[in-house]
């Protein structure tokens, strides 16, 4: 495979952004090679600089649900694009938008927009703060919900409880109201509400934990987190901005039951544009400004162009019959890996839940992941990063990470699938890591 235009365009970006990226996982790091430069999107494909060609299970890492450049999609982005692109002003469209979301979760009452995933969580948090009254937050490890510095925790075992910064730059003051719990397990987080429930001010979880690989959520645990919640008197937040429209057409809190007070979206909602939203109970959301006191805004928050994307993306996706094959075609995948691999006597944890799927190698044939801590042990990145460059090698782009779950479009086909299964034949049958 010629990836020569690739190269010389990842040299030239190293000197022009830090690591030739400007968001990490892109670069390559944990797998090695050569990022790919992307020209072109169409469908399920991604098209190189160098002309190859990807069935693409990455997806803009979740929004592109019904695959890139839709036509529906282009074309009602087209005819916005013509009317401007920013006011700075209300327009119909965010009510739109507002009422599409909430017809969809209905535990979401009244909805802000904003342009990250990373902005909607950190803004929840704030509302969640001023809300209660109360400083602490609690988060579990190996869940990511952006960049924010109080959100920036290290995961993992005792010393996370102290809420000790993950990365340079994060005052240890930031996150010292951040305590944190290891995923999936209802003890511990009974734990923290003895020693501080009168302190913390919410819970934030990713109902399924899909950025450390994809682990789900244990029978009930999800509903326990949230009547935990309820009992101190904190704010149950759920983070579905991978999950969101993805788990379920109505997020994890329509699939699991949950009563979320305040959900926090992205990703699919922008349909690939920037979209990011924190919505709720209203009496929560009455204290948002300029309806309340707490502060929060943006230049660009609920563009005319983002609101269209993300409500063209939501119409076609929630139109008759389409979220559900979506469904069905994750898991032909799916189990057709877990198939591939079985047969072969590969060890492997597949997980997949509406059109979000996840693959672990696994060190030992019978371990289980549910945690961080047992995906850091037990997951083998070495057996990842050489499947991930077969994969590559065959045209199938997966994420460059072994801690990255994996989507499916509304342009996957069945043909799309067996293309990949087939490559999933091959690479695996020329052995990964020995040969
Ligand atoms: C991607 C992601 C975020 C951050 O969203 P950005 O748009 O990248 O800022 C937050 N929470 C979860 C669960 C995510 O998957």
């Amino acid at each position: 495979m010629n990836t020569s235009q690739s190269e010389a365009l990842f040299a030239r970006a190293q000197t022009l952004l830090p690591g030739g990226v400007n968001s990490p996982v892109r670069a390559f790091g944990s797998v090695g090679g050569t990022p790919r430069f992307i020209e072109r999107g169409e469908g399920a494909y991604l098209h190189d600089v160098d002309g190859n060609r990807y069935i693409d299970y990455v997806l803009s890492w979740g929004p592109m649900v019904l695959g890139h450049a839709h036509p529906r999609v282009v074309e009602s982005l087209t005819e916005a694009v013509r009317r401007g692109t920013s006011y700075g002003a209300p327009t119909a469209l965010e009510n739109q938008l507002a009422e599409q979301v909430i017809a969809l979760m209905p535990h979401i009452e009244m909805i802000r927009f904003v342009n990250s995933g990373t902005e909607a969580c950190m803004s929840a948090l704030r509302l969640a703060r001023a809300h209660t009254g109360r400083q602490k937050i609690v988060k579990f490890a190996g869940c990511y919900h952006g960049h924010a510095d109080m959100l920036l925790v290290q995961a993992g075992s005792g010393v996370a409880t102290l809420g000790l910064p993950d990365s340079p730059g994060v005052p240890p003051s930031t996150t010292a109201n951040t305590l944190t719990a290891p995923y999936n397990d209802l003890p511990a987080l009974e734990a923290l509400f003895e020693a501080h429930g009168d302190d913390i001010a919410a819970v934030m979880i990713e109902p399924i934990a899909a950025n450390m690989g994809f682990v789900m959520p244990h029978e009930s645990y999800l509903q326990s987190v949230g009547a935990l919640c309820r009992r101190y008197g904190a704010l149950f937040i759920l983070d579905e901005v991978m999950t969101g429209f993805r788990a379920a057409l109505g997020g994890a809190q329509s699939a699991f039951d949950l009563q979320p007070d305040i959900t926090c979206l992205g990703k699919v909602i922008g349909g690939g544009l920037p979209v990011g939203a924190y919505g709720g109970k209203r009496e929560i959301m009455a204290h948002v400004a300029p309806a309340g006191s707490m502060y929060q805004a943006g230049t660009l928050s609920g563009n005319p162009l983002a609101m269209t994307a993300g409500l063209t993306t939501l119409q076609v996706l929630a139109s008759d019959g389409v979220f559900n094959g979506i469904v069905e075609r994750t898991a032909q995948l799916a189990d057709g890996i877990r198939t591939v691999m079985g047969a072969d006597g590969t060890p492997v944890q597949v997980g997949h839940m509406g059109t979000m799927f996840g693959l672990y190698f696994l060190k030992e044939a019978d371990a289980q992941i549910t945690d961080f801590a047992t995906a850091k042990r037990y997951a083998d990145t070495a057996k990842y990063a050489a499947f991930f460059h077969k994969m590559l090698e065959r045209g199938v782009y997966l994420a460059p990470s072994q801690f990255e779950a994996g989507f499916v479009s509304a342009a996957h086909t069945d043909e799309v699938i067996e293309t990949t299964l087939a490559a999933v034949t091959v690479a695996i049958q020329r052995g990964l890591i020995d040969a």
